[in-house]
């Protein structure tokens, strides 16, 4: 009976499996495809100085996949699905192909954007091709290093990967502005990361989203925000919704805010308009 049962249980089973594979299949190729023909595209959301003064510093590059049948598809499920393909290098060298370009035409028209960011994830980190590649998107939109921040996290600066190590190094003495991003999920402390060639931090918006009824919040957010001002790191808050968390993070010295308060992602139209409303 109990081998009859568990045959029984295999093909009950088995549909299901067939389903999730084949539902995960399609999506790798329809994202191979949607790749192949352009059909990615990016938003891209304003970071700006905590004091009013300051303006515009930069602006975070976000991919966006509107897939023709299932509609807009999140990069928190695409991009792990790229992870596991061999795609995640495509889509970083897309993106950051395509950032570049339209920071360059920004630029060519006058526009005064200091710099972009692009997302990296760890498995791109660990091409012996990425420092290479990155220079020559660089030099064929005629930017220069200082235009380009890379958003990295703290797993993947932490991973005991010789090439990882080997790209970071290279990518900072490209002259490469290097983030690190979500800071303060991961396991690391400051502590850990004075080793290495960061210039930011990207305080998580889990820390921000905290700091109005979490007096712990406020305290870690502090002491970060102490620990990267001695340390000489420049921090940008992630997730700035409401007035008071832009008054707190102010208050405390936090070099720039990036979230819904200031605007959301916007694709290039709406955030040139989104410039130009802010005089
Ligand atoms: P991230 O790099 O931490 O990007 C910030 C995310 O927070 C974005 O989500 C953004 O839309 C969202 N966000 C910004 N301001 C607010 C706010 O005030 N409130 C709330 N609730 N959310 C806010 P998005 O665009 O869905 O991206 C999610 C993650 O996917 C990103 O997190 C990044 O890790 C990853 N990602 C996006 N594009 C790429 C890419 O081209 N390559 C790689 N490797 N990862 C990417
Ligand atoms: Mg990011
Ligand atoms: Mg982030
Ligand atoms: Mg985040």
């Amino acid at each position: 009976y109990a081998a009859d049962d568990s045959r029984q249980s295999i093909r009950v089973f088995q549909p299901d499996m067939n389903q999730v594979v084949q539902e995960r299949l399609r999506l790798e190729n329809d994202l191979r495809d949607a790749l192949r023909t352009n059909k990615l595209h990016m938003h891209y959301q304003p970071q700006v100085g905590s004091d009013p003064d300051t303006g515009l510093l930069g602006l975070e590059a976000l991919t966006r996949w509107q897939h023709p049948e299932l509609g807009n598809i999140p990069p928190a499920k695409f991009i792990p699905l790229a992870e596991e393909s061999d795609l995640i290098d495509d889509i970083a060298f897309w993106t950051m192909d395509h950032a570049c370009r339209q920071l360059a035409q920004w630029r060519s028209r006058g526009l005064p954007i200091p710099r972009v960011a692009v997302n990296l994830s760890a498995v791109n980190l660990q091409n012996p091709g990425l420092p290479g590649k990155v220079a020559a998107i660089l030099s064929a939109c005629k930017l220069q290093p200082c235009d380009l921040t890379l958003e990295i996290t703290e797993s993947a600066v932490l991973h005991p990967d010789q090439t990882i190590g080997i790209n970071v190094s290279a990518l900072h003495d490209l002259g490469i502005l290097l983030s690190l991003d979500d800071f303060g999920t991961g396991y690391s402390s400051l502590g850990h990361l004075h080793h290495l060639p960061i210039q930011e931090l990207k305080l998580d918006s889990s820390f921000i989203s905290d700091l109005e009824h979490s007096t712990t919040a406020q305290i870690l957010t502090r002491s970060i925000l102490q620990l990267a001002e001695n340390l000489g790191l420049h921090v940008v808050a992630e997730g700035v919704e409401t007035e008071k968390q832009r008054e707190f993070l102010q208050r405390q010295h936090c070099n720039a805010l990036q979230g819904y308060l200031i605007s959301r992602p916007l694709p290039p139209a709406e955030l040139e308009r989104w410039l130009a409303r802010q005089d």
